[in-house]
């Protein structure tokens, strides 16, 4: 992906707000459109039909004329390919779209080129003529700065922080906590392989977020103390300040733009590392781990509310701030084909050095000594280890000794790892 922070001028900013009411509008007419259907009936109108249907609604609402037609289309193009991919995209189907969290739109480039085959070759139709394609009108400025035609902006310039000018054929603009940034719609070339036959374990956690099985730890930024103590002064100025006032307003924007720092943070050093990983390795394998349902709340319901939620959601906001998704997601992208899960229970409860698996080897959240052969070492990496070998043990917990031998039997699951003893301070 070839992204770039833009800087519109504040003209250009509003037209640009402009186009992403439209996209939105648009966008949202045809999720409305497609949720009428049910089985049975006959299909919902796709691309073609909706495109005219575009143009009946331009000529009756001024509003929607007084919008760019491509920007508009290009919405509807958008939403047949989600709709298209919802099996495989992990997206599902396309769903609404809100002002302030889905900002954005796409352009179509108004440049015509020659297309070609995959072989080089010039692509002819059928009457043997050159077919012409579309492609992005892009200018460099200098060496760090470029700047592209957005319709009804004219030129608006973006930083060209990596790499040379990107040729596409579509652009998307999106803006999130008051930053645009464009991104070229070109799939990037996979990085090869090093060759040297290396595999490496990954194992997850909270406390580190990527432990390597060659010893090394990754931690993911976060907040620091300061900016943490700052996001809570904020939310808490803006709880208290006045319905509809301007300070509730400044007191969100505040927060919100701490958070979207510690998201830029997060995404940054995913981004790193895993062009780190796939270009020092062969294979990489991760624990399979099904973060969706680690992470799902303990609110229960009205009749029957759960136990300790406010807990359960706090370790929810860590799990999520460490970006383990991500960073599994970005490796698969770079290391195309290179990348494995392996399953995670007993992972981190296995030996590496004999395959024992007891839970009292773990002697804490960073010691590991096992029971059976004495090998110590620190847990993670130990279990980092077990997943680079592509093992976590048996498939699914045994009600009897089984597995451990000396692991008595008890009402807590057996894969649990050691959880931090309570100290005694209350908090409330
Ligand atoms: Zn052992």
């Amino acid at each position: 992906m070839s992204r770039f922070r833009m800087y519109p001028t504040r003209a250009q900013e509003e037209q640009m707000l402009e186009h992403c009411a439209h996209a939105r509008y648009v966008w949202n007419l045809a999720v409305e459109q497609h949720s009428h259907w049910y089985r049975g009936r006959k299909a919902a109108p796709g691309f073609a039909e909706q495109c005219r249907q575009l143009t009946e609604a331009r000529h009756d609402n001024e509003w929607l004329r007084a919008g760019n037609a491509d920007v508009q289309q290009q919405a509807l193009k958008d939403f047949n390919k989600a709709k298209a991919a919802r099996f495989a995209s992990g997206f599902g189907e396309p769903t609404w779209r809100k002002k302030f969290v889905h900002n954005g739109f796409r352009v179509i480039g108004t440049d015509r080129v020659p297309e070609l085959q995959a072989d080089g070759s010039p692509k002819l139709n059928a009457k043997s003529k050159q077919v012409m394609g579309r492609s992005v009108v892009v200018q460099k400025l200098n060496r760090h700065w470029a700047q592209v035609k957005v319709p009804g902006c004219g030129w608006v310039r973006f930083r060209l922080t990596r790499g040379d000018l990107p040729t596409a054929k579509t652009f998307r603009v999106t803006w999130r906590n008051g930053q645009w940034h464009i991104a070229f719609a070109v799939i990037p070339a996979p990085v090869p392989a090093p060759g040297t036959g290396e595999v490496i374990g990954i194992d997850r956690g909270v406390t580190i977020t990527a432990a390597l099985s060659d010893g090394r730890k990754l931690n993911c930024p976060q907040l620091t103390v300061r900016e943490a103590a700052q996001v809570r002064k904020h939310q808490r100025r803006a709880a208290r300040a006045p319905r509809g006032s301007e300070r509730k307003a400044a007191g969100y924007a505040a927060v919100a733009r701490l958070k979207a720092r510690e998201a830029d943070r997060r995404k940054d050093w995913c981004e790193k590392n895993s062009t780190m990983l796939s270009r020092t390795y062969d294979v990489i394998r991760f624990e399979k781990l099904n973060i969706r349902n680690m992470t799902r709340s303990a609110k229960g319901t009205v009749q029957e509310p759960g136990r300790n939620v406010r807990q359960k959601s706090g370790l929810n906001r860590v799990i999520l701030a460490q970006g383990w998704g991500l960073l599994r997601q970005r490796t698969e992208h770079k290391a195309l084909g290179r990348v494995e899960d392996v399953p995670a229970p007993y992972t981190s409860l296995r030996c590496s050095a004999c395959g024992w698996i007891d839970k009292n080897s773990r002697k804490s959240q960073a010691e590991f000594c096992c029971s059976s052969c004495g090998f110590t070492c620190n847990a993670d990496t130990n279990a980092a280890t077990n997943v680079a070998a592509g093992q976590g043990g048996i498939p699914r917990p045994r009600s009897s000794a089984g597995a451990g031998g000396t692991t008595p039997p008890t009402q807590r699951s057996n894969v649990r790892e050691p959880q931090p003893t309570r100290v005694g301070i209350p908090l409330f």
